[in-house]
């Protein structure tokens, strides 16, 4: 089974890729900035998190920007490795089962490595 992309849609893919690349990248850096700021606050009031409601209320903030911080990261190093899979000619074939993932799937889904049935089985 072949499932390479013609140059043109290997072109098509590159340039999703690198526009969902710039977008995460910059998430990546404003929820770092988020995190900064909150441990700034948090460290400039002094919490007492049993006793001061700021203070879950800040660990909370804290946590969740880290949580979306450590997704967006996690989506850029899948970006990455999607760019690679491009220059290798492998985009296309599904990391799991070998087969053909449409160029409109990836297209829709810039960081996906499988094929529509193996995103289904999970
Ligand atoms: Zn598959």
């Amino acid at each position: 089974m072949t499932t390479a992309l013609t140059v043109e849609q290997q072109a098509e893919l590159r340039r999703a890729v690198e526009a969902e690349r710039h977008r995460v990248a910059h998430q990546v850096a404003a929820l770092g900035r988020d995190v900064d700021e909150i441990v700034a606050a948090s460290a400039m009031v002094a919490t007492d998190d049993e006793h001061d409601p700021e203070g879950s209320t800040i660990a909370y903030e804290r946590a969740k920007a880290a949580a979306l911080l450590g997704l967006a990261e996690r989506d850029l190093a899948a970006l990455d490795e999607q760019l690679a899979r491009i220059d290798e000619g492998r985009a296309a074939t599904c990391a799991r089962c070998g087969g053909e993932i449409a160029l409109e799937r990836l297209l829709a889904l810039p960081v996906t490595t499988l094929c529509v049935a193996c995103a289904v089985l999970g």
